[in-house]
C-alpha cells in the first residue's frame, strides 16, 4: 500500500513539535520528514536530524533547481521547505511520513497530498498562553518573539481548513487526542 502523509500544523509555540514526537513515539511506522531551513541551529539541534541546515545561497539554488515539493520564507530572510527527496526516501521506506510545518505549508501539503492526508492544526488555548510557552521555551529574542505572535493570530484564522483540530491545552490530553486521530488515519482504508 502507497505511503500516507500526516500533518501537523501550528503557529509557532503551540505543541506541534511535542505532539509529532510523542505520536512517532507510538508509531514506529512513521517517519519525520527532515525540512530544510536556513536559520542558525540552535543548541541541541543535529543536522539531518531536526533540519537540514542550509546558507541561503543554498537553499536558493535548490529552490531554482526544482528540488522543493513547498518551500516559504516563513520569517523575513528565513527560507523553510519540504525536499521531495525526503518523501520519496520515506515512502521507498515503506513508512508514513509525518511533518512538522507552519500554517500555509501545511495547506499546500494538504492540498498537494489530497486523501493521502491527514491535516492537523494545533490550537494553542489562548495567544498568551502561546506567548508564554516560547518564552519559556527559551529560544527566541524580543523581536522574534513579536513577530511569532503577531503571525500567530493571522494562522489561527486558517484552523477551520485543517481537517481536524487538537486544542493544547492540557498536554497528556492532547497527546491521547494526537494518537487517536493519527491511529484511526493510519489503519483506515483511504
Ligand atoms: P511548536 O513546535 O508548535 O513551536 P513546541 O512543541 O516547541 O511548539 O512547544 C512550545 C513550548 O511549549 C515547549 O517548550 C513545550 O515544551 C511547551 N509545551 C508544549 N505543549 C504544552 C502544554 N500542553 N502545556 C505546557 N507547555 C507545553
Ligand atoms: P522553528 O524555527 O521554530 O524550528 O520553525 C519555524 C516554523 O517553520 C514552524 O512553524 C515550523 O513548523 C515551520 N516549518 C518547519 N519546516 C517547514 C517546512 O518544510 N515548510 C514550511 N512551510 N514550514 C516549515
Amino acid at each position: 500500500m502507497p505511503g500516507k502523509a500526516i500533518i501537523f500544523s501550528a503557529p509557532s509555540g503551540a505543541g506541534k513539535t511535542t505532539l509529532v514526537k510523542h505520536v512517532i513515539s507510538v508509531f514506529p511506522e512513521l517517519a519525520f520528514s527532515v525540512s530544510a531551513c536556513s536559520r542558525p541551529k540552535r543548541p541541541g539541534e543535529t543536522d539531518g536530524k531536526d533540519y537540514y541546515f542550509l546558507s541561503r545561497k543554498q537553499f536558493e539554488e535548490k529552490i531554482k533547481r526544482g528540488e522543493f515539493l513547498e518551500w516559504e520564507e516563513v520569517y523575513s530572510g528565513i527560507y523553510y521547505g519540504t525536499l521531495k527527496s525526503e518523501i520519496d526516501k520515506i515512502w521507498s521506506a515503506g513508512k508514513h511520513v509525518i511533518f512538522d510545518v507552519d500554517v500555509v505549508g501545511g495547506l499546500n501539503l494538504k492540498k498537494y497530498f489530497g486523501n493521502r492526508a491527514l491535516a492537523i492544526f494545533v490550537k494553542p488555548p489562548s495567544l498568551e498562553v502561546l506567548k508564554e510557552r516560547l518564552q519559556a521555551r527559551g529560544t527566541e529574542n524580543a523581536d522574534s518573539l513579536k513577530k511569532r505572535i503577531s503571525k500567530a493570530e493571522w494562522e489561527l484564522g486558517f484552523s477551520k481548513k485543517f481537517d481536524k483540530i487538537i486544542v493544547n491545552d492540557k498536554l497528556d490530553e492532547a497527546m491521547k487526542e494526537s494518537e487517536k486521530l493519527v491511529g484511526e488515519f493510519i489503519r483506515s482504508n483511504r
